[in-house]
Protein backbone atom coordinates (compact mmCIF):
# COMPACT_ATOMS: atom_id res chain seq x y z
CA UNK A 1 0.00 0.00 0.00
CA UNK A 2 1.73 3.69 -1.00
CA UNK A 3 0.84 6.65 0.36
CA UNK A 4 1.78 10.50 -1.36
CA UNK A 5 2.46 13.08 1.30
CA UNK A 6 4.09 12.06 4.57
CA UNK A 7 1.54 15.13 5.88
CA UNK A 8 -0.75 15.60 9.21
CA UNK A 9 -3.24 13.15 7.07
CA UNK A 10 -1.12 11.12 5.02
CA UNK A 11 1.31 10.15 8.06
CA UNK A 12 -1.82 9.54 10.55
CA UNK A 13 -3.25 6.91 7.66
CA UNK A 14 -0.20 4.65 7.88
CA UNK A 15 -0.37 4.75 11.74
CA UNK A 16 -3.59 3.20 11.07
CA UNK A 17 -2.90 1.09 8.04
CA UNK A 18 0.03 -0.43 10.18
CA UNK A 19 -2.69 -1.15 13.15
CA UNK A 20 -4.56 -3.45 10.42
CA UNK A 21 -1.59 -5.06 9.38
CA UNK A 22 -1.00 -3.26 6.25
CA UNK A 23 2.42 -2.93 5.11
CA UNK A 24 2.72 1.02 3.89
CA UNK A 25 5.32 2.60 1.42
CA UNK A 26 5.00 6.49 2.64
CA UNK A 27 6.43 8.77 0.19
CA UNK A 28 7.50 12.70 0.96
CA UNK A 29 8.10 15.57 -0.91
CA UNK A 30 10.11 16.84 1.72
CA UNK A 31 13.17 15.83 4.01
CA UNK A 32 13.01 14.01 7.54
CA UNK A 33 11.85 16.10 9.72
CA UNK A 34 13.76 14.44 12.11
CA UNK A 35 17.17 15.71 10.90
CA UNK A 36 16.31 18.78 9.04
CA UNK A 37 15.36 22.65 10.65
CA UNK A 38 11.55 23.43 11.12
CA UNK A 39 10.74 25.98 8.21
CA UNK A 40 8.23 29.03 8.97
CA UNK A 41 5.73 31.39 7.42
CA UNK A 42 2.97 28.77 6.94
CA UNK A 43 0.37 28.34 9.48
CA UNK A 44 2.57 27.56 12.40
CA UNK A 45 0.30 26.43 14.59
CA UNK A 46 -3.27 25.12 13.74
CA UNK A 47 -6.45 24.73 16.40
CA UNK A 48 -7.16 21.18 16.87
CA UNK A 49 -10.88 20.40 17.69
CA UNK A 50 -12.87 16.90 18.44
CA UNK A 51 -12.44 15.23 14.92
CA UNK A 52 -9.01 15.72 14.57
CA UNK A 53 -8.86 14.06 18.57
CA UNK A 54 -11.05 10.94 17.43
CA UNK A 55 -8.23 10.51 14.46
CA UNK A 56 -5.06 10.98 16.50
CA UNK A 57 -7.23 8.01 18.68
CA UNK A 58 -7.95 6.30 15.93
CA UNK A 59 -4.50 5.91 15.18
CA UNK A 60 -2.93 5.22 19.10
CA UNK A 61 -1.03 8.38 19.28
CA UNK A 62 -3.62 11.03 20.88
CA UNK A 63 -1.62 10.73 24.54
CA UNK A 64 1.28 11.49 22.75
CA UNK A 65 -0.02 14.16 20.83
CA UNK A 66 -1.76 16.09 24.16
CA UNK A 67 1.13 17.23 26.05
CA UNK A 68 1.87 19.17 22.76
CA UNK A 69 -1.75 20.93 22.81
CA UNK A 70 -2.60 24.28 24.35
CA UNK A 71 -6.05 24.91 25.14
CA UNK A 72 -8.43 27.84 24.08
CA UNK A 73 -11.48 28.04 25.98
CA UNK A 74 -12.73 30.74 23.41
CA UNK A 75 -12.45 33.59 21.30
CA UNK A 76 -10.96 37.12 22.52
CA UNK A 77 -12.25 39.49 20.61
CA UNK A 78 -10.18 43.35 20.18
CA UNK A 79 -12.53 45.92 19.43
CA UNK A 80 -10.54 49.40 17.74
CA UNK A 81 -10.57 51.31 21.18
CA UNK A 82 -8.92 48.91 22.71
CA UNK A 83 -11.93 47.35 24.86
CA UNK A 84 -11.94 43.46 24.50
CA UNK A 85 -13.88 40.66 25.81
CA UNK A 86 -13.87 36.74 25.80
CA UNK A 87 -16.29 34.89 24.33
CA UNK A 88 -16.47 31.13 25.33
CA UNK A 89 -16.70 28.46 22.44
CA UNK A 90 -18.74 26.26 24.57
CA UNK A 91 -20.32 25.80 27.81
CA UNK A 92 -17.94 25.48 30.29
CA UNK A 93 -14.05 24.68 30.04
CA UNK A 94 -15.04 21.18 29.16
CA UNK A 95 -15.62 22.31 25.45
CA UNK A 96 -12.15 23.99 24.41
CA UNK A 97 -10.26 23.85 21.42
CA UNK A 98 -6.31 23.26 21.14
CA UNK A 99 -3.58 25.22 19.61
CA UNK A 100 -0.99 22.90 18.57
CA UNK A 101 2.53 23.58 16.43
CA UNK A 102 2.29 21.98 12.97
CA UNK A 103 5.85 21.01 13.08
CA UNK A 104 5.38 20.01 16.21
CA UNK A 105 2.52 17.69 15.38
CA UNK A 106 4.34 17.03 12.09
CA UNK A 107 7.10 15.67 13.48
CA UNK A 108 5.40 13.62 16.30
CA UNK A 109 3.76 11.49 14.02
CA UNK A 110 6.82 11.08 11.94
CA UNK A 111 8.57 9.97 15.13
CA UNK A 112 5.54 7.62 15.79
CA UNK A 113 5.89 6.14 12.14
CA UNK A 114 9.22 5.63 12.13
CA UNK A 115 9.28 3.68 15.26
CA UNK A 116 6.40 1.28 13.49
CA UNK A 117 8.02 -2.27 11.72
CA UNK A 118 4.76 -1.88 8.88
CA UNK A 119 5.57 1.74 7.60
CA UNK A 120 8.77 2.51 5.20
CA UNK A 121 9.38 6.28 5.36
CA UNK A 122 10.88 7.76 1.78
CA UNK A 123 12.00 11.17 2.17
CA UNK A 124 12.95 13.74 -0.73
CA UNK A 125 10.44 11.89 -3.24
CA UNK A 126 8.30 13.90 -5.11
CA UNK A 127 5.22 12.57 -6.83
CA UNK A 128 5.54 13.98 -10.33
CA UNK A 129 2.64 12.32 -11.62
CA UNK A 130 0.78 8.75 -12.45
CA UNK A 131 0.89 6.60 -15.56
CA UNK A 132 -2.83 5.53 -15.35
CA UNK A 133 -1.78 3.66 -18.73
CA UNK A 134 0.92 1.62 -16.63
CA UNK A 135 -0.41 1.87 -13.39
CA UNK A 136 2.58 3.92 -11.94
CA UNK A 137 3.77 7.02 -9.99
CA UNK A 138 6.08 8.59 -10.82
CA UNK A 139 9.08 10.17 -8.94
CA UNK A 140 11.34 12.90 -10.29
CA UNK A 141 12.11 16.44 -9.93
CA UNK A 142 12.56 19.01 -12.60
CA UNK A 143 9.91 17.35 -14.32
CA UNK A 144 12.47 13.88 -15.08
CA UNK A 145 11.13 10.63 -14.36
CA UNK A 146 13.55 8.90 -11.84
CA UNK A 147 11.46 6.19 -10.20
CA UNK A 148 8.25 4.28 -11.00
CA UNK A 149 6.22 2.86 -8.31
CA UNK A 150 3.35 0.45 -9.52
CA UNK A 151 0.21 2.37 -8.35
CA UNK A 152 -2.54 -0.14 -6.79
CA UNK A 153 -3.39 0.34 -3.79
CA UNK A 154 -2.23 4.35 -3.65
CA UNK A 155 -4.02 7.22 -1.46
CA UNK A 156 -2.82 10.75 -2.06
CA UNK A 157 -2.54 12.59 0.76
CA UNK A 158 0.02 15.17 -0.91
CA UNK A 159 -2.16 18.62 0.34
CA UNK A 160 -3.88 21.09 -1.39
CA UNK A 161 -1.75 21.28 -4.08
CA UNK A 162 -1.63 17.54 -4.86
CA UNK A 163 -0.09 16.47 -7.87
CA UNK A 164 -1.89 13.20 -8.03
CA UNK A 165 -5.23 15.28 -8.49
CA UNK A 166 -3.53 17.34 -10.90
CA UNK A 167 -2.11 14.57 -12.85
CA UNK A 168 -5.53 12.53 -12.77
CA UNK A 169 -7.11 15.75 -14.10
CA UNK A 170 -4.86 16.20 -16.82
CA UNK A 171 -5.62 12.49 -17.81
CA UNK A 172 -9.02 13.46 -17.96
CA UNK A 173 -9.94 10.55 -14.96
CA UNK A 174 -11.42 13.28 -12.57
CA UNK A 175 -12.88 16.91 -12.72
CA UNK A 176 -11.34 19.30 -10.06
CA UNK A 177 -13.14 23.35 -9.62
CA UNK A 178 -10.88 25.58 -7.08
CA UNK A 179 -12.49 28.64 -5.43
CA UNK A 180 -9.66 30.72 -4.62
CA UNK A 181 -10.69 33.66 -2.44
CA UNK A 182 -9.97 37.24 -3.13
CA UNK A 183 -8.01 37.40 0.34
CA UNK A 184 -4.50 36.12 1.30
CA UNK A 185 -3.38 35.34 4.27
CA UNK A 186 0.60 36.47 6.25
CA UNK A 187 1.77 35.03 9.29
CA UNK A 188 3.17 37.40 12.25
CA UNK A 189 5.10 36.96 15.24
CA UNK A 190 4.05 38.35 18.72
CA UNK A 191 7.14 37.25 20.86
CA UNK A 192 6.24 35.82 24.84
CA UNK A 193 7.71 39.13 26.20
CA UNK A 194 5.11 40.89 23.96
CA UNK A 195 2.45 38.72 25.11
CA UNK A 196 2.61 38.66 28.84
CA UNK A 197 -0.67 40.28 29.14
CA UNK A 198 -2.59 38.65 26.38
CA UNK A 199 -4.77 35.16 27.60
CA UNK A 200 -2.91 32.16 26.34
CA UNK A 201 -5.92 30.13 26.48
CA UNK A 202 -7.69 32.43 23.66
CA UNK A 203 -8.10 32.50 19.98
CA UNK A 204 -7.63 36.04 19.77
CA UNK A 205 -9.26 38.57 17.07
CA UNK A 206 -8.92 41.96 16.10
CA UNK A 207 -11.70 42.02 13.53
CA UNK A 208 -12.32 44.97 11.53
CA UNK A 209 -15.12 44.38 9.04
CA UNK A 210 -13.45 43.25 5.81
CA UNK A 211 -10.24 41.81 7.22
CA UNK A 212 -8.95 40.81 10.37
CA UNK A 213 -6.12 39.79 12.43
CA UNK A 214 -5.87 36.38 14.65
CA UNK A 215 -3.78 35.04 17.15
CA UNK A 216 -3.27 31.59 18.19
CA UNK A 217 -0.93 31.09 21.69
CA UNK A 218 2.12 28.70 21.53
CA UNK A 219 3.15 26.95 24.45
CA UNK A 220 6.63 28.63 24.95
CA UNK A 221 4.07 31.76 25.51
CA UNK A 222 4.55 33.59 21.91
CA UNK A 223 1.86 34.02 19.57
CA UNK A 224 1.63 33.38 15.94
CA UNK A 225 -0.81 35.77 14.25
CA UNK A 226 -2.07 35.90 10.93
CA UNK A 227 -3.32 38.62 8.92
CA UNK A 228 -6.19 38.28 6.62
CA UNK A 229 -6.79 40.86 3.90
CA UNK A 230 -7.88 41.08 0.18
CA UNK A 231 -5.25 41.15 -2.33
CA UNK A 232 -6.24 43.72 -4.05
CA UNK A 233 -8.31 47.18 -3.92
CA UNK A 234 -8.58 49.08 -0.41
CA UNK A 235 -7.59 48.16 2.07
CA UNK A 236 -5.34 45.50 0.25
CA UNK A 237 -2.15 43.73 0.42
CA UNK A 238 -1.01 45.33 -2.76
CA UNK A 239 -1.40 48.45 -0.68
CA UNK A 240 1.35 47.10 1.67
CA UNK A 241 4.20 47.19 -0.53
CA UNK A 242 7.00 49.04 2.22
CA UNK A 243 7.85 49.35 5.47
CA UNK A 244 6.00 52.76 5.87
CA UNK A 245 2.44 51.50 4.21
CA UNK A 246 2.84 48.33 7.04
CA UNK A 247 3.19 50.51 9.99
CA UNK A 248 1.08 53.03 9.03
CA UNK A 249 -1.83 50.45 8.38
CA UNK A 250 -1.28 48.86 11.68
CA UNK A 251 -1.47 52.00 13.26
CA UNK A 252 -4.80 52.98 11.64
CA UNK A 253 -6.34 49.62 11.86
CA UNK A 254 -4.39 47.35 15.15
CA UNK A 255 -3.22 50.74 17.25
CA UNK A 256 -3.21 47.90 20.27
CA UNK A 257 -1.93 45.10 18.81
CA UNK A 258 0.94 47.09 16.66
CA UNK A 259 3.34 47.44 19.55
CA UNK A 260 2.70 43.57 20.28
CA UNK A 261 4.43 42.67 16.90
CA UNK A 262 8.05 43.80 16.82
CA UNK A 263 9.30 42.53 13.72
CA UNK A 264 6.12 43.68 11.85
CA UNK A 265 8.12 44.43 8.65
CA UNK A 266 10.38 41.96 9.03
CA UNK A 267 7.85 39.06 9.26
CA UNK A 268 6.24 40.76 6.10
CA UNK A 269 9.54 39.84 3.98
CA UNK A 270 10.38 36.75 5.22
CA UNK A 271 6.52 35.25 5.45
CA UNK A 272 5.13 34.29 2.18
CA UNK A 273 1.78 35.76 1.62
CA UNK A 274 -0.64 32.47 1.23
CA UNK A 275 -3.61 32.08 -0.97
CA UNK A 276 -6.59 30.41 0.26
CA UNK A 277 -9.57 28.61 -1.69
CA UNK A 278 -11.80 25.55 -1.60
CA UNK A 279 -11.09 22.42 -4.09
CA UNK A 280 -14.07 20.69 -5.44
CA UNK A 281 -13.21 16.90 -6.88
CA UNK A 282 -15.23 14.49 -8.33
CA UNK A 283 -14.82 11.71 -8.35
CA UNK A 284 -12.25 11.00 -5.08
CA UNK A 285 -11.31 7.65 -6.15
CA UNK A 286 -10.45 5.56 -9.10
CA UNK A 287 -11.69 1.77 -8.59
CA UNK A 288 -9.88 0.05 -5.76
CA UNK A 289 -6.36 1.74 -7.18
CA UNK A 290 -6.26 5.21 -5.85
CA UNK A 291 -7.88 7.08 -3.18
CA UNK A 292 -7.42 10.80 -2.89
CA UNK A 293 -7.88 11.85 1.16
CA UNK A 294 -7.50 14.90 3.18
CA UNK A 295 -6.60 18.61 1.22
CA UNK A 296 -5.95 16.45 -1.84
CA UNK A 297 -9.52 15.75 -2.17
CA UNK A 298 -11.11 18.60 -0.44
CA UNK A 299 -9.07 21.47 0.48
CA UNK A 300 -11.14 24.14 2.55
CA UNK A 301 -10.34 27.82 3.74
CA UNK A 302 -9.22 27.85 6.76
CA UNK A 303 -11.87 30.13 8.95
CA UNK A 304 -13.48 27.58 10.70
CA UNK A 305 -10.18 25.95 11.83
CA UNK A 306 -11.24 22.02 10.08
CA UNK A 307 -9.05 21.48 7.56
CA UNK A 308 -6.98 19.42 9.44
CA UNK A 309 -9.80 18.18 11.69
CA UNK A 310 -11.72 16.85 8.90
CA UNK A 311 -8.47 15.73 7.07
CA UNK A 312 -8.13 13.60 10.36
CA UNK A 313 -11.45 12.42 10.62
CA UNK A 314 -11.15 11.23 6.76
CA UNK A 315 -8.57 8.82 8.74
CA UNK A 316 -10.64 8.23 11.62
CA UNK A 317 -13.93 7.20 8.87
CA UNK A 318 -11.48 4.91 6.81
CA UNK A 319 -10.46 3.25 10.12
CA UNK A 320 -13.51 2.40 11.08
CA UNK A 321 -14.22 1.03 6.96
CA UNK A 322 -11.12 -0.83 6.90
CA UNK A 323 -12.60 -3.39 9.24
CA UNK A 324 -15.75 -3.65 6.89
CA UNK A 325 -14.27 -3.76 3.38
CA UNK A 326 -12.29 -6.78 2.03
CA UNK A 327 -11.50 -5.19 -1.25
CA UNK A 328 -10.41 -1.78 -2.27
CA UNK A 329 -12.52 -0.71 -4.50
CA UNK A 330 -16.03 -1.19 -2.52
CA UNK A 331 -13.70 0.56 0.16
CA UNK A 332 -12.77 3.43 -1.27
CA UNK A 333 -16.64 3.46 -3.08
CA UNK A 334 -17.78 3.63 0.31
CA UNK A 335 -15.67 6.28 2.14
CA UNK A 336 -16.55 9.06 -0.94
CA UNK A 337 -20.06 8.22 -0.53
CA UNK A 338 -19.73 8.75 3.41
CA UNK A 339 -17.56 11.68 3.37
CA UNK A 340 -18.25 13.78 0.41
CA UNK A 341 -22.24 15.70 1.76
CA UNK A 342 -19.46 16.21 5.25
CA UNK A 343 -16.67 17.64 3.05
CA UNK A 344 -18.87 19.68 0.63
CA UNK A 345 -20.57 20.86 4.43
CA UNK A 346 -17.51 21.98 5.57
CA UNK A 347 -15.89 23.54 3.25
CA UNK A 348 -19.63 26.41 3.23
CA UNK A 349 -19.31 26.60 6.77
CA UNK A 350 -15.65 27.08 6.36
CA UNK A 351 -16.78 30.26 4.06
CA UNK A 352 -19.71 31.33 6.09
CA UNK A 353 -17.37 31.68 9.44
CA UNK A 354 -14.76 34.21 7.74
CA UNK A 355 -18.06 36.81 7.59
CA UNK A 356 -18.61 35.56 11.37
CA UNK A 357 -15.24 35.83 12.80
CA UNK A 358 -13.59 39.09 10.54
CA UNK A 359 -17.27 41.30 11.13
CA UNK A 360 -20.56 39.53 12.24
CA UNK A 361 -19.42 38.63 16.17
CA UNK A 362 -19.03 42.51 16.20
CA UNK A 363 -22.94 42.72 15.75
CA UNK A 364 -25.15 43.60 18.78
CA UNK A 365 -28.00 41.20 16.90
CA UNK A 366 -25.40 38.05 16.83
CA UNK A 367 -24.15 38.63 20.18
CA UNK A 368 -28.07 38.15 21.20
CA UNK A 369 -28.67 35.61 19.51
CA UNK A 370 -25.62 33.47 20.20
CA UNK A 371 -26.31 33.85 24.09
CA UNK A 372 -29.81 32.67 23.66
CA UNK A 373 -28.28 29.96 21.34
CA UNK A 374 -26.25 29.15 24.78
CA UNK A 375 -29.31 29.14 26.78
CA UNK A 376 -31.23 26.99 24.77
CA UNK A 377 -28.46 24.42 24.67
CA UNK A 378 -28.51 24.49 28.49
CA UNK A 379 -32.35 23.71 28.57
CA UNK A 380 -32.70 21.45 25.62
CA UNK A 381 -28.89 19.48 25.42
CA UNK A 382 -30.05 16.64 23.47
CA UNK A 383 -31.75 19.03 20.74
CA UNK A 384 -30.08 22.34 20.47
CA UNK A 385 -26.42 22.77 19.73
CA UNK A 386 -24.77 26.22 18.55
CA UNK A 387 -23.87 25.33 15.23
CA UNK A 388 -19.94 26.11 16.27
CA UNK A 389 -20.38 23.46 19.09
CA UNK A 390 -21.85 20.96 16.64
CA UNK A 391 -18.93 21.33 14.31
CA UNK A 392 -15.84 21.76 17.19
CA UNK A 393 -17.13 19.66 19.82
CA UNK A 394 -19.46 16.75 18.83
CA UNK A 395 -17.88 14.61 16.40
CA UNK A 396 -21.15 12.37 16.37
CA UNK A 397 -22.97 14.75 14.55
CA UNK A 398 -21.24 14.85 10.89
CA UNK A 399 -20.60 18.63 9.40
CA UNK A 400 -23.87 17.97 6.72
CA UNK A 401 -26.11 17.38 9.70
CA UNK A 402 -24.32 20.13 11.65
CA UNK A 403 -24.94 22.34 8.61
CA UNK A 404 -29.06 21.14 7.86
CA UNK A 405 -29.73 21.39 11.89
CA UNK A 406 -27.68 24.93 12.31
CA UNK A 407 -30.02 26.24 9.69
CA UNK A 408 -33.19 25.11 11.26
CA UNK A 409 -31.51 26.59 14.77
CA UNK A 410 -30.81 29.78 12.68
CA UNK A 411 -34.73 30.08 11.93
CA UNK A 412 -35.77 29.97 15.40
CA UNK A 413 -33.22 32.29 17.15
CA UNK A 414 -34.76 34.57 14.42
CA UNK A 415 -37.78 33.75 15.27
CA UNK A 416 -37.61 34.40 18.99
CA UNK A 417 -35.36 37.09 19.01
CA UNK A 418 -37.97 38.94 16.89
CA UNK A 419 -40.72 38.17 19.26
CA UNK A 420 -38.45 39.42 22.24
CA UNK A 421 -37.27 42.42 21.03
CA UNK A 422 -34.11 44.41 21.54
CA UNK A 423 -33.86 43.81 24.98
CA UNK A 424 -35.33 40.35 25.85
CA UNK A 425 -36.54 39.33 28.74
CA UNK A 426 -33.98 36.82 31.04
CA UNK A 427 -34.49 33.10 30.45
CA UNK A 428 -35.73 30.71 28.09
CA UNK A 429 -39.11 32.12 25.58
CA UNK A 430 -42.10 30.12 26.06
CA UNK A 431 -42.16 29.87 22.55
CA UNK A 432 -38.64 28.10 22.44
CA UNK A 433 -40.24 24.70 23.48
CA UNK A 434 -42.66 24.53 21.26
CA UNK A 435 -40.70 25.32 18.50
CA UNK A 436 -37.59 23.61 19.12
CA UNK A 437 -39.80 19.99 19.83
CA UNK A 438 -41.32 20.57 16.13
CA UNK A 439 -38.64 21.42 14.25
CA UNK A 440 -34.98 19.39 16.18
CA UNK A 441 -35.82 15.83 16.47
CA UNK A 442 -33.31 14.62 19.08
CA UNK A 443 -30.07 14.14 17.99
CA UNK A 444 -29.24 10.94 16.72
CA UNK A 445 -33.22 10.07 16.23
CA UNK A 446 -33.96 9.64 12.80
CA UNK A 447 -35.66 13.10 11.11
C1 LIG B 1 -3.37 29.69 7.11
C2 LIG B 1 -3.93 28.34 7.41
C3 LIG B 1 -4.40 28.07 8.68
C4 LIG B 1 -4.95 26.83 8.98
N1 LIG B 1 -5.43 26.61 10.22
C5 LIG B 1 -6.02 25.42 10.51
C6 LIG B 1 -6.52 25.18 11.81
O1 LIG B 1 -6.44 26.02 12.69
N2 LIG B 1 -7.11 23.97 12.05
C7 LIG B 1 -7.23 23.02 11.08
O2 LIG B 1 -7.81 21.96 11.36
N3 LIG B 1 -6.73 23.22 9.85
C8 LIG B 1 -6.13 24.38 9.53
N4 LIG B 1 -5.61 24.60 8.30
C9 LIG B 1 -5.74 23.52 7.28
C10 LIG B 1 -4.66 22.46 7.44
O3 LIG B 1 -3.39 23.05 7.32
C11 LIG B 1 -4.84 21.39 6.34
O4 LIG B 1 -6.19 21.06 6.21
C12 LIG B 1 -4.04 20.14 6.68
O5 LIG B 1 -2.67 20.43 6.69
C13 LIG B 1 -4.36 19.05 5.68
O6 LIG B 1 -3.54 17.93 5.89
P1 LIG B 1 -3.03 17.07 4.65
O7 LIG B 1 -2.16 16.01 5.22
O8 LIG B 1 -4.18 16.70 3.79
O9 LIG B 1 -2.15 18.09 3.80
P2 LIG B 1 -0.72 18.70 4.22
O10 LIG B 1 -0.63 18.88 5.67
O11 LIG B 1 -0.53 19.90 3.34
O12 LIG B 1 0.33 17.58 3.83
C14 LIG B 1 0.63 17.27 2.49
C15 LIG B 1 2.00 16.61 2.46
O13 LIG B 1 2.27 16.14 1.13
C16 LIG B 1 3.59 16.53 0.77
N5 LIG B 1 3.59 16.67 -0.69
C17 LIG B 1 3.04 17.68 -1.40
N6 LIG B 1 3.23 17.45 -2.71
C18 LIG B 1 3.91 16.30 -2.82
C19 LIG B 1 4.40 15.56 -3.92
N7 LIG B 1 4.23 15.99 -5.18
N8 LIG B 1 5.04 14.42 -3.69
C20 LIG B 1 5.23 13.96 -2.41
N9 LIG B 1 4.80 14.63 -1.32
C21 LIG B 1 4.14 15.78 -1.54
C22 LIG B 1 3.81 17.83 1.49
O14 LIG B 1 5.19 18.11 1.62
C23 LIG B 1 3.13 17.57 2.82
O15 LIG B 1 3.99 16.95 3.74
C24 LIG B 1 -5.02 25.82 7.97
C25 LIG B 1 -4.52 26.08 6.69
C26 LIG B 1 -3.98 27.32 6.41
C27 LIG B 1 -3.46 27.57 5.02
Amino acid sequence: MNIVGGGLAGTLLALVLARHGWQVELFERRSDPRVRPGERGRSINLALAARGLRGLAAAGVAERIAPLAMPMRGRYIHEHDGSGALHRYGQDDSEVIHSISREALGRALIDAAGAEPRIALHFDMTCVGVDLARDALLFGDDGKVRRRVPLAPTIAADGAGSAVRTALATAGAIRVREEMLAHDYRELTIPAAEARDLDPHALHIWPRGGFMLIALPNTDGSFTATLFLAREGSPSFAELGDAPAIEAFFRREFPGALPRLPHLVRDFRDHPQGRLGTVYTDPWHLEGKLLLLGDAAHAIVPFHGQGMNCAFEDVAVFDALLARHADFATLFAAFTRLRRPDADAIAQMAIENYLEMRATVLDPVYQRRKALGVALERAFPDRFIPRYSMVMFHPEIGYAEALRRGTVQEEILATLDAAAGAVPAPGIPAQARALIEARLPPIGARA
